[in-house]
């Protein structure tokens, strides 16, 4: 199953403040400024034309009525994660996909409450709504995607809230479906895929997988054999990846590397690109167990160990991360207030105070979600063919020393 909340972060707002009953509601970035962009619209609001990512002056034009809240995120997670706990009641296997949404296996725990899986969705929807006031909508399928199309495409648009998509019928349901509403497939991909004459998703799926990639490889180069066959397999309703529930690895205090240099280091431009390549492996390894830290040290020292030269400080962050850009700029200003400009043999950085990554992605509220791509792909990639792979810029000068370590085998800088 997939269980979606209707308008989330507005329906949060209307379930807590009674007096908004009755009204058009919107929660916005900023409700000072008219340029802030609506995150959320109650369904009184969407009635009137006010949509979601709509700027706020746009949408006070539709709705002159229009109540706005400014939003509380904190609130929002600790609903979210209430009714993650009332979905864990009828299953284990609980796995948010984003603030409202979350996905269910219920595949070895349906014969305990004895229905069918719409009688079992329904008892859901309901125990939510009187628990929470949030009205949710839930597809349901034997797979993942298929229960995603059946939540978007079916079971909000039904009076029940719930559709059962059912994978031997879908000639008349996914297949009929326009291809900009196939899961996975962005405005880019939907333009390609109708300038090759593919206009619904059905005519994907019956296009044979072999001239599909022939198609795609004319297009994308021959490196496109991947995604042609994910789109084809989406199209298909073809789906085995597991409904897989957050595990929770208690964080460790904290997570640090060093590094002795191989002379010492004068300047602040050198010191910082070494700066750099640790704090990309501190965050590295955080995003890798899922840790978001708030506190970053730095340590300096000179090359006679035994006389303590240096020092090692450390900061309070505004929020936790675990992006490396911005850690390092904090680590960067730690540097730069407390070096006090002898020679430097090694370095140290630290990450901590922990919490969960997964519970914190959910407040997207700056460009943190693109810096959080790039480092989700570069993490890949460095996973799959080494750390050299790709690296910054600054790491091929003099000073950096992760070509260099990439290279060795444990060596004592991991
Ligand atoms: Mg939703």
């Amino acid at each position: 199953m997939l269980a979606d909340c209707q308008s989330f972060y507005a329906s949060v707002e209307k379930a807590q403040n009674p007096e908004y009953t009755g009204k058009p509601v919107v929660v916005a970035g900023d409700p000072e400024r008219r340029s802030g962009i609506v995150l959320a619209a109650c369904p009184l609001a969407k009635a009137k034309g006010v949509t979601t990512a709509q700027r706020l002056g746009e949408a006070i034009a539709q709705c002159p009525d229009v109540v706005i809240v400014r939003p509380r995120m904190a609130e929002y997670i600790r609903v979210s994660l209430q009714i993650s706990d009332i979905y864990r009641s009828y299953t284990d296997l609980v796995e948010p996909y984003s603030i409202d949404e979350q996905f269910l296996d219920v595949t070895g725990t349906l014969h305990l409450h004895g229905g069918s899986p719409e009688e079992m969705a329904q008892s859901m929807q309901r125990q939510v709504l009187a628990e929470t006031g949030i009205y949710c909508r839930i597809g349901i399928a034997e797979n993942k995607i298929l229960a995603k199309t059946a939540c978007d495409n079916y079971a909000k648009k039904n009076e029940s809230g719930l559709y059962v998509l059912h994978k031997n019928g879908l000639e008349n349901t996914l297949w009929t479906l326009p291809i900009h509403k196939l899961f996975m497939s962005g405005n880019r991909m939907t333009h390609h895929f109708q300038s090759m004459g593919i206009e619904t998703i059905g005519q994907l799926a019956k296009t044979p997988l072999d001239r599909l990639k022939g198609m795609m490889r004319r297009k994308f180069g021959k490196n496109s054999d991947i995604n042609a066959e994910l789109y084809w397999r989406i199209a298909n309703g073809e789906d085995d990846s597991p409904v897989t529930p957050q595990t929770h690895e208690a964080p460790p205090q904290s997570i640090g590397h060093q590094m002795t240099l191989p002379r010492d280091y004068g300047s602040l431009e050198e010191i910082k690109v070494v700066l750099l390549e640790l704090t990309e492996l501190v965050c590295q390894r955080c995003r890798g167990k899922g840790f978001m830290g708030q506190v970053v040290a730095v340590g300096c020292q000179g090359a006679d160990f035994d006389r303590p030269t240096g020092f090692f400080r450390q900061q309070k962050m505004m929020d936790p991360t675990n992006v490396t850009n911005q850690v390092y700029r904090a680590a960067v200003q730690l540097l730069e207030r407390h070096w006090d400009g002898q020679p430097v043999r090694k370095v140290g950085v630290t990450l901590a105070q922990f919490q969960d990554s997964g519970q914190y992605q959910l407040a997207m509220f700056d460009d943190r979600e693109r810096a959080m791509a790039l480092e989700r792909a570069t993490d890949a990639l460095k996973e799959k063919y080494g750390d050299s792979i790709i690296m910054r810029a600054v790491s091929v000068t003099a000073a950096g020393q992760a070509r260099d370590r990439s290279g060795k085998i444990g060596g004592h800088y991991k």
